[in-house]
């Protein structure tokens, strides 16, 4: 158990150790403290942040600058069109998506478009770099579950991605972390990368729980995953998310670093540095370019702005200059 009079301090060799109760422990939620590197066998990584004191958020940014000391060179814009669009919008909107990339570059492209298009835009997209993903998807491989789509499924209909744990499943199917859990763990088994979403409502924000509730969110759905290749994070404050507010760069960045030093804690530093950890909540052409500019930023998770093929092209455009 990790308490709130927690410090961490600074080993002489520059990474963080825990101090107080919980220091030496097990990491929350059965996650291992890992040792930190093989270069000081003492070191652990600070797993639970959030219960830190305010003024000790800031070492965030500085954690992040430890884990990350260059910018990912790739990115991935995915695009949620949510419950919009029947075959022939979606037909032609990926008609359009297409038309309007250029070169790509080091941007991974994804349109998510509802599961009864799948096959349509799937076969638009054919040839192109732009990448099919769906927006949900059931536990179990396949049986008595009416209404539900299985990984297979998404997998024989040419989906890369799966969108999990996204807030609107969260508040209006009553998603919680442990369902999310599993399906992350199924989609990873059938070889789907699943874009995983986390983030904190205005309540919790203001309340100062913002990181605290990430990081349930992230250990939670990352119980028992030991394989990250094609893991995908989307931190998207619900606050943010088609309101027209943006998270700030400066506050996107720190819950990125602090995800990042999540990621650390679980699967060490080279494996957390190649996590791709997309920000999502209002991102359009106008505030694009300064997010993706984040050092923690990997590209975003767009809703709004990828209905409408210009605006979507043009955050491609912002995330592959900074590539
Ligand atoms: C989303 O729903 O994932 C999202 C980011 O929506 P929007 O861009 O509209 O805020």
């Amino acid at each position: 158990m990790i308490v709130p009079t927690e410090r961490v301090t600074r080993n002489g060799c520059g990474s963080w150790r825990r101090l107080g109760r919980g220091a030496s422990g097990g990491g929350r939620q059965g996650l291992p403290l890992k040792p930190d590197h093989g270069g000081c066998a003492g070191c652990v990584r600070p797993v639970a942040l959030a219960t830190l004191h305010c003024r000790e958020l800031a070492t965030i940014h500085y954690l992040g600058a430890l884990h990350r000391t260059h910018k990912q060179v790739r990115m991935l814009i995915a695009g949620n069109w949510k419950m919009n669009t029947d075959v022939a919008a979606a037909t032609a909107l990926a008609q359009k998506v297409c038309a309007s990339m250029g070169d790509t570059g080091n941007v991974h492209v994804a349109v998510c478009p509802p599961f009864v298009n799948l096959a349509a835009v799937g076969q638009v997209i054919r040839d192109t770099p732009v990448r099919l993903g769906a927006q949900n998807m059931h536990t179990a491989d396949s049986g008595a579950y009416t209404g539900e789509v299985s990984a297979s499924m998404l997998v024989s209909a040419g989906c890369h991605y799966v969108i999990l744990g996204h807030s609107e499943r969260r508040q209006h199917f009553g998603e919680a972390d442990a369902l999310v859990n599993v399906k992350v763990l199924q989609a990873l088994s059938h070889g789907l990368a699943p874009i995983i979403c986390v983030g904190e409502v205005l309540d919790e924000r203001k309340a100062g729980r913002a990181y605290e509730v990430v990081e349930a969110q992230v250990t939670g759905a990352l119980h028992g995953v030991e394989d990250t290749a094609p893991l995908v994070i989307a931190y998207e404050p619900v606050w943010a998310i088609g309101t027209g507010e943006t998270a700030t760069p400066a506050q996107a960045q720190s819950m990125h670093a602090y995800i990042r030093a999540l990621l650390t804690a679980q699967f060490g530093k080279v494996a957390a540095a190649g996590i791709e950890i997309l920000y999502g909540g209002s991102m359009k052409p106008a505030n694009a370019a300064d997010l993706v500019s984040q050092a923690d930023v990997d590209g975003g998770l767009i809703g709004g702005a990828s209905l409408e093929a210009a605006s979507f092209a043009a955050i491609v455009e912002a995330a592959r200059e900074k590539t």
